[in-house]
């Protein structure tokens, strides 16, 4: 098991690529932006990332308060040979830059209702089934072979396979029917699980994707399998390490360059309807043989793409796509150790299912508070300096969609909320060892990464917006545009958004395309 951290160095020498055949742009240095930028180069281009923040990263941005360090976004870390493979792309060994450390639990849900389920590896499961009910000892092998045959289907056949055509994805349909794909991730497990608490502690990862799990397609219950097969991991420095050692990678060789604070306006489209140049705010005109976009494709087909280079079902999405919720997220530090909080706590409060509908659909702040409670410290103790720890409490919201909220009022107003909660709960006396505390709600989203109606995850992860009815891989037109990231196949999370760039590779012309 890999635990150790090993030196980094800042800048490594240039591995063995081939001869540049292009130009390729990258917009956005999301993660799926900086695996785009990895594979091109790899395949090599000369590639430009251009990213309108201060720093790499998007959603998994990181910062440091006063020695705490907060990972702003993402914090669990499944498929973790879909980073290994980015380095070994480029002749690069993963554990030369970062170090993967294991989480245990890795989750544990605390249920208002009474019960807690650490939720872990399948050995670990087994000494809790009493406490809940006697009969999932003897179905949950079952649930592992439903959770194995759907990821199969899900992650092995289709997560890297761009859909791109219509007959791809009629090709899929009667897998999908035979595996029940049709029914939500909650419905589904009632074929194993009776006691709702675990029904809802084997389906809810997918709100970390943006899904509501009496929504979500049952499809999502792979995730069962993709964690028990590889792990549930953290890396050392938190997904901000992760992030600067991608971006380190790149830089090592040679061949890529990554401009912060630059904002693309617009892409200019030439002769046979390619993609010529893209333009940024401060006046600039960059052109481009091959451009990947990594931000939101709503954005990219409203604002971006001229007028008449939108395919109709492209714009079709653009305007009448469902989105995930928003998240306001309270990020704070204390002056005092929680060893007994895992890294990752799940505080489910009653009547979950209609909370999330709520939510969902936009119509305010729910009374109950779903909380996710992430504890940074607990894996790895350098997020917080000697005696202290850091967290982050993230609770579900509605997006700026359909009645926006006053957040200015509503913001400090849920803080507070959240705060009492996590004090009469798991973190009694919070506020009197408080070192700090921030908050972001859905106009950062909005503000900062241009998600649409800052949508916590884009697209919502809803069967008739995935694959084919998902945004493209590849843009119907112009040709050379290509897309990575959440709002396109496969679909949010750090897998998911990796994969998108295994995709689209995939669709990489195989000669130079100047
Ligand atoms: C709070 C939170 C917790 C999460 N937890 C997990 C988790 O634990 N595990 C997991 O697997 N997933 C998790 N996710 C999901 C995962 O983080 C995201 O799906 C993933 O990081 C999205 O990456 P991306 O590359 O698609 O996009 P982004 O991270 O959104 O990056 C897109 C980038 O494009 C830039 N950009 C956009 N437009 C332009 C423009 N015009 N010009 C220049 N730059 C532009 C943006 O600034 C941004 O940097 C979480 C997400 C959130 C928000």
């Amino acid at each position: 098991m890999d635990t150790q951290a090993s030196p980094r160095p800042s800048v490594f020498p240039s591995p063995a690529v081939p001869s540049p055949t292009g130009r390729a742009v990258v917009i956005g240095a999301g993660l799926a932006g900086l695996a785009s930028a990895i594979r091109l180069v790899a395949r090599g281009y000369e590639v430009t990332v251009l990213e309108r923040g201060p720093e790499p990263g998007g959603r998994a941005w990181q910062r440091e308060v006063n020695g705490f360090v907060h990972d702003g976004g993402p914090t669990v870390l499944t498929a973790p040979f879909l980073v290994d493979e980015l380095f070994g792309l480029l002749g690069r060994n993963r554990e030369d830059f970062l170090s993967f450390l294991p989480v245990e639990p890795w989750y544990r849900f605390l249920f208002a209702e009474g019960g807690t389920f650490d939720y872990g590896p399948a050995e670990t499961l087994a000494p809790q089934w009493e406490r809940f009910e006697g009969r999932p000892g003897e179905s949950y092998p079952r649930f592992r072979e439903h959770a194995r045959a759907l990821f199969e289907a899900g992650f092995t056949q289709l997560a890297d396979r761009p859909f791109d055509r219509a007959a791809t994805m009629a090709a899929q349909v009667p897998q999908l029917l035979r595996l029940g794909a049709y029914r939500s991730a909650y419905r589904a497990t009632g074929d194993y699980f009776r006691d709702p608490r675990l029904r809802l502690a084997f389906s809810l990862p997918a709100l970390l994707l943006g899904g509501d799990p009496h929504r979500v397609s049952s499809i999502y219950l792979m995730i069962h399998e993709l964690e028990q097969r590889y792990g549930v991991w953290y890396p050392q420095g938190g997904m901000g390490a992760l992030v600067r050692s991608l971006a380190d990678l790149l830089k090592g060789t040679g061949r890529a360059e990554c401009r912060y604070g630059e904002t693309v306006l617009g892409l200019e489209t030439g002769a046979h309807d390619r993609v010529r140049a893209v333009r940024t705010a401060d006046g600039g005109r960059r052109s481009a043989d091959l451009v990947v976009y990594n931000g939101d494709p709503v954005h990219l087909y409203r604002d971006l793409l001229p007028h008449a280079s939108r395919s109709l079902a492209e714009k079709l999405r653009a305007r009448s796509g469902q989105h995930s919720f928003g998240l306001y997220i309270v990020y704070f530090g204390l002056r005092r150790e929680f060893p007994e909080v895992a890294q990752h706590t799940i505080l489910v409060d009653r009547d979950e299912r209609s909370s999330l509908r709520t939510i969902c659909r936009g119509a305010g702040i729910s009374e109950r508070l779903h909380l996710y409670l992430h504890r940074a410290s607990a894996t790895d103790p350098e997020m917080a300096p000697a005696g202290g720890d850091s967290f982050y409490c993230l609770c579900p919201v509605p997006n700026l969609g359909r009645t926006p909220l006053e957040w200015e009022v509503e913001g400090p107003r849920l803080q507070e909320r959240i705060l009492d909660r996590l004090e009469e709960t798991v973190l009694p006396g919070l506020r009197g060892s408080l070192d700090h505390c921030f908050a972001v709600d859905p106009r950062d989203f909005e503000d900062r990464l241009l998600a649409f109606r800052g949508a916590g995850f884009g697209l919502a992860p809803l069967l008739h917006q995935s694959a084919y009815f998902r945004f493209h891989n590849r843009a119907d037109r112009p040709a050379n545009l290509f897309l990575a990231g959440a709002g396109v196949h496969p679909g949010a999370g750090v897998p998911g958004v990796l994969s998108s760039a295994r995709a689209l590779e995939r669709l990489l012309p195989q000669d130079s395309p100047s």
